[in-house]
């Protein structure tokens, strides 16, 4: 093809025959089987069999456009197409003549209308016919020849699937699977083509996540015996919750074991994951190991360093905290401990896993609300320790599907009990209208003694946080609040001055954080009371909870004030939703389904692959079949070593290259 076409392919990732036949349609249009006009869906396309009653003459529209409307029928209704610019498509309908229509019928009930429908004369069989994800100047059509081309061409596609599979699960081989999802001779051998290259795709993941861990073959470094966790429990001034005690029990089983344990403990925001892992670190110091915490951001590693040392340093357990605005000899000194063994817990953001920090005998590490503890931090981490035990905690409910993809087969333990004496917080969705009203409130709370927590508007463009957060102090915060002492938080501030402000906070000096970046997850202040989230159409709901979870910690009813000045219906539906519930569950499962799994974390957050076909949220029973099979085969082929295996190990390669260069 030419250098112009070749561009527009290079946009939807295609540069090769290869990755060209990886462009799979997103569906097909069936002439074979029209719906009655009547009839037709509103939200999906559909073929319609439809005569021509009119033509009309092109009328000029803006922009130097001409539309052409056609007007038809069948038995059951009348139907008026619109086509743009399309002279030679409107030749060819022929007045009396009928046609096969395919595209999205909309309009009222009385004046259903299709804009620029592909369309057949009646009584033609045609082929299905693929669409292709679109991009500017590359039609459809010019994908699916291209593709044709490519199909006719290539000669001998490799087979990656061992053929044991291709039987159990009766999938056609991959050249057989290419040909049928370019070229379907019928819908329902699409279906068993994308069923296959699902499979593949899934199952080529699955590998790569259980290669990484290795699990199926290491045992751990850190070998432990099983003892006793009472002395901690007994140290602590209130009672474990049952959720608690399980997950502790799961965890000290799972590092008394043979292998590394690979532990995901979720727990929705206040649900006391710290208290879990602390636990795990008693156990672990108990039998002569060091453990590692690590936190996204300096505030919470600091915050986690002062309750984590208040829990265990009584219990003759050493904390260290070590993160960059640690320096000079403090940092030589905290260096030293921890080679020497003196402390038993290094409390940090991951940046620890990159500096040169020699542990006297790490066992055990856990990661507090990262969800990208991908393939690089697996291999800094391997580089301080040998397979130490793994604990990753998180308050966004990931989904068993997601779980299982990004972070192989890993165990889950569940906190699904709050600690006693929680009320759920009152949430409020209000327009900006109200935001005056709203102040009220704030200042009836302030003078009660509570505290409370604005997130800024998003920044716009050309704007910094700086000015943002400032400017909204002072003129809508301040203003609206005599009186009152408000703090700023913002992205420019210096890692100690960020700590500051919210040692201040903490401490009851500020009765207003204004904060840009959103609100440090995880920070625990019990006489905050309400939290005010401006701009909140611009979150997932997910991240509102998240938000939502900063407050109601203390004995205080709590409030979450969602501000939004653009509320169409859906934004109203989606903030109606949450304030609803407080179930983080729904929450995210409500998230996935409306804005799918791409947006879940943010973009690419999860530090997956990017998959070409499977939807992790539709395709759960291919993956758990892809993951078992997975399993088996590293089991047989422990290293994917054996010759047989050679295309595998290099398109699980290839997927996780194509992954972390684009991390
Ligand atoms: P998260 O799961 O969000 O990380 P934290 O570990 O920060 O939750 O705990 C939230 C708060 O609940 C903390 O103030 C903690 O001291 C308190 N907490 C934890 N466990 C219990 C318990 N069993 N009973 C009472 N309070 C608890
Ligand atoms: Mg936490």
């Amino acid at each position: 093809m030419g250098p112009q076409r070749a561009a527009r392919f290079a946009r939807l990732g295609v540069e090769t025959v290869g990755q060209l036949l990886c462009l799979y349609p997103r569906g097909y249009i069936d002439y074979s089987s029209p719906v009655p006009v009547a009839a037709a869906p509103f939200d999906a396309p559909c073929t319609v069999q439809a005569q021509v009653l009119a033509k009309s003459a092109p009328v000029r529209i803006s922009g130097g456009r001409k539309m052409f409307k056609v007007a038809c029928a069948d038995d059951t209704a009348s139907l008026a197409l619109t086509f743009f610019n399309s002279p030679y498509a409107v030749d060819k309908l022929e007045v009396a003549k009928e046609y096969l229509f395919y595209g999205k019928v909309g309009g009222g009930f009385s004046a259903r209308e299709m804009v620029a429908p592909s369309f057949l004369p009646a009584g033609t069989s045609a082929p299905l016919t693929p669409i292709y994800p679109l991009t500017e100047g590359l039609s459809s059509t010019v994908v699916a020849g291209c593709a044709k081309a490519a199909l006719q061409q290539v000669e001998d596609i490799p087979e990656p699937l061992p053929d044991a599979l291709l039987e159990k699960y009766r999938m056609p081989g991959r050249a057989e699977s290419l040909r049928m999802i370019h070229a379907p001779a019928s819908l329902d051998e699409a279906g068993q083509a994308r069923r296959r290259l699902i499979f593949e795709e899934l199952f080529t993941l699955q590998l790569g996540m259980l290669l990484m861990r290795g699990r199926e073959v290491a045992e751990t470094g850190a070998p432990m015996r099983p003892v006793p966790v009472d002395a901690f429990e007994r140290s602590l001034p209130f009672p474990l919750t049952g959720a608690q005690r399980r997950s502790i029990a799961e965890i000290t089983a799972d590092m008394a074991g043979k292998s590394p344990m690979n532990r995901l403990l979720q727990g929705d925001v206040g649900s006391g994951k710290t208290l879990v892992a602390a636990a795990g670190v008693y156990f672990a110091a108990q039998n002569g190991y060091q453990s590692v915490l690590m936190a996204p951001t300096e505030i919470l590693a600091r915050q986690h360093a002062d309750t984590l040392s208040a829990h265990l340093e009584p219990l003759g357990i050493g904390v260290v905290l070590l993160t960059g605005s640690v320096k000079g000899k403090a940092r030589t000194a905290a260096l030293a401990a921890i080679a020497s063994g003196e402390v038993q817990l290094v409390v940090g953001t991951h940046a620890v896993l990159s500096e040169p920090v020699a542990f006297h005998n790490l066992g055990l590490a856990v990661t507090d609300e990262q969800h990208r503890f991908g393939v690089r931090q697996r291999g800094l981490l391997a580089a301080k320790a040998v397979r130490p035990h793994l604990l990753v905690m998180s308050a966004t409910p990931i989904p068993r599907t997601l779980a299982l993809l990004m972070f192989g087969d890993l165990d889950i333990s569940i906190l699904d009990e709050l600690p006693p004496g929680r009320q759920p917080v009152k949430t409020y969705a209000v327009t900006g209208a109200k935001r005056r009203d709203m102040y009220g409130f704030l200042q009836k709370q302030i003078a009660a003694g509570r505290q409370v927590y604005i997130v800024c508007p998003l920044i716009e463009e050309g704007e910094s946080d700086l000015q943002a957060a400032i400017t909204y102090a002072d003129e809508v915060a301040r203003p609206l609040l005599p009186g009152a002492r408000v703090g700023v938080m913002h992205g420019r501030l210096k890692a100690a001055d960020k700590a500051e402000v919210m040692r201040a906070f903490k401490a009851g000096e500020l009765d207003v954080l204004v904060s840009t970046t959103v609100i440090e997850v995880g920070v625990d202040v019990p006489n905050a009371t309400v939290m005010v989230v401006e701009d909140a159409e611009r979150y997932g709901l997910s991240a509102l909870h998240q938000l939502r979870g900063r407050v109601g910690r203390g004995a205080a009813e709590s409030f979450c004030i969602l501000l939004t000045d653009h509320a169409t219906d859906a934004v109203r539906e989606r903030l109606r939703f949450l304030c609803k519930t407080n179930d983080g569950f729904a929450v995210a499962k409500y998230d996935l389904d409306t804005r799918g799994p791409g947006d879940f974390f943010g973009s690419r957050q999860h530090g997956l692959p990017t998959l070409r076909i499977a939807d992790l949220a539709a395709d759960t029973r291919v993956l758990k079949a892809a993951q078992a099979e997975a399993v088996a085969l590293l089991r047989a082929d422990p290293g994917l070593k054996a010759p047989a295996h050679a295309l595998l190990a290099e398109a699980v390669a290839a997927l996780f290259e194509q992954s972390t260069s684009m991390n």
